[in-house]
């Protein structure tokens, strides 16, 4: 089939590129000149296991092209995908410019009937406002074309987007149009071969889906890094509790790690969104205001141990601290909303100067930060160690999971180490003579 995307981020990358790999003829479409000419080239401006490969190859089969022009995007696709940015807005909703003015486009330049399908994350009653926005456009040109709006809803995990993409758990299609639903069956096809992974159910439905399920996500997160903070005060051992309560079926293992906080591009804002959404309609968030409010604590958490450890914040100042990961989870090089961010901002403020380093995250690091006198960006997770006075652990990246402690004891001047992502055993790492802080270990207090 012929399909065009707007946006080539995380999503629309990712998306067009198994879509082509399936056999799909595909236009991604980005006013980004420099992001598209770098693609054309094969650059790929993102961090995904095994996505640069795949792009290249459907690129060089000319299954899958990047391009500027919208109107050569719009001509080419039978089916449209909007898979553009939906940022927080000032009081936190959804920032629906992006989605809108790709909707205006379509209805500017749309030449025959089309589907148009709304990838982006979007508030419920988006599918409306885009329908309307293209109508409006299409009258103003005094052109009568049918088109359907279809909620599709992505559910792939940075880090693992093109695992997900190519082997989706289910592919929820919102539309009250029995036609858009076949045509998207039948461009899922290659995708929902061994078993049904197509949810198809009302628009509306569909755009909420996608917010409970991030806001489930971020739920059992935060509910794990309260029993956490308990835990510390009460002297148990959350990680204890955590193989405890996993055990149990109908709790399981996924998404109950205590940590740092979670971050990226999703939870925090979709969160913060359907926030929003319940209170626009009348329904008081309780549980999301205080899923977010957990969070934010959380965050600062690690730096709250490091003044405890050290007898105030200001006995920070002037001490050199090593920082192994940045972005906001493993697989990525994505650190928006990163924990860090909080952790590096907080240590500036104390007067400590920063060594860091992460696997992927150094050029958005670089980007992010610039130059500054307080901030080593280091080459390997032991070059941030070389004069530093204490170590802290904030992205679980797999080459940080068994670091040689007697190095770490004879590297930190002050022999102490923040795991915030609970990666040591606290005996092991204090047997080496370093102090030890998690997330949750009430012994460590
Ligand atoms: P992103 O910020 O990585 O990329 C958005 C892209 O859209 C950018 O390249 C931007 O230049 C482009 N763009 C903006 N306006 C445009 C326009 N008018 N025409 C064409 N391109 C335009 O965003 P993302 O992380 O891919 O997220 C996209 C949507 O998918 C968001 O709603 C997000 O919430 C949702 N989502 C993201 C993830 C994720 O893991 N990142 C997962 C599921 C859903």
């Amino acid at each position: 089939m012929r399909i065009c995307i707007f946006g080539t981020g995380y999503v629309g990358l990712v998306t067009g590129t198994c879509l082509a790999e399936v056999g799909h003829e595909v236009v991604c479409v980005d006013i980004d000149a420099a992001k598209v000419a770098g693609l054309n080239r094969g650059e790929v401006p993102i961090y995904e296991p095994g996505l640069t490969p795949m792009v290249k190859a459907n690129h060089a089969a000319g299954r899958l092209r990047f391009t500027t022009d919208a109107a050569e995007g719009i001509a080419h696709g039978d089916v449209l995908f909007i898979a553009v940015g939906t940022p927080p807005d000032e009081d936190g909703s959804a920032d629906l410019q992006y989605v809108l003015a790709v909707a205006r486009t379509i209805g500017r330049h749309l030449q025959r009937p089309a589907i148009v399908v709304d990838k982006s994350t979007v508030p419920v009653g988006t599918a409306d406002r885009v329908r309307a926005a293209i109508a409006e456009e299409l009258a103003a040109r005094g052109v009568d074309l049918h088109f359907d709006v279809v909620s599709n809803p992505e559910f792939l995990k940075e880090g693992a987007a093109v695992e997900d993409c190519m082997r989706p758990d289910r592919i929820v299609i919102g539309t009250d149009s029995p036609a858009a639903l076949e045509t998207l069956r039948r461009l899922y096809a290659p995708f929902n071969r061994n078993h049904e992974r197509i949810v198809a159910m009302d628009v509306r439905s569909a755009e909420l889906t996608k917010y409970a399920a991030n806001a489930m996500l971020a739920t059992k997160i935060s509910f794990m890094n309260e029993i956490a903070n308990i835990a510390e005060q009460v002297g148990a051992d959350v990680e204890m509790v955590r193989k405890g309560i996993g055990s149990d079926p109908r709790i399981g293992w996924h998404f109950i790690y205590p940590g740092a906080g979670y971050g990226g591009s999703c939870f925090p804002k979709d969160v913060q969104a359907l926030a929003r959404t319940a209170q626009q309609h009348g329904v008081e968030p309780r549980l999301l205001d205080a899923v977010e409010a957990v969070n934010a604590a959380q965050k600062q958490h690690l730096f709250a141990l490091m003044a405890r450890h050290y007898g105030g914040s200001a006995q920070l100042r002037g001490k050199t601290v090593a920082v192994w990961g940045l972005a906001f989870k493993p697989n990525t090089d994505d650190m928006r909303e990163a924990s860090s961010r909080t952790l590096l901002a907080q240590l500036w403020d104390a007067g400590a100067r920063v060594q860091a380093f992460d696997p992927e995250a150094m050029d958005e690091a670089r980007r992010i930060f610039g130059a500054r006198d307080d901030l080593r960006l280091c080459d390997s997770a032991q070059a941030a160690l070389e004069g530093a006075d204490a170590l802290v652990v904030v992205t679980e990246w797999k080459q940080f999971r068994s670091p040689d402690f007697a190095r770490l004891k004879a590297a930190l001047a002050d022999a102490v180490v923040f795991d915030g992502r609970n990666l040591y055993a606290p005996d092991e790492v204090e047997a080496a003579g370093l102090a030890y802080y998690g997330i949750g270990r009430g012994r460590s207090l």
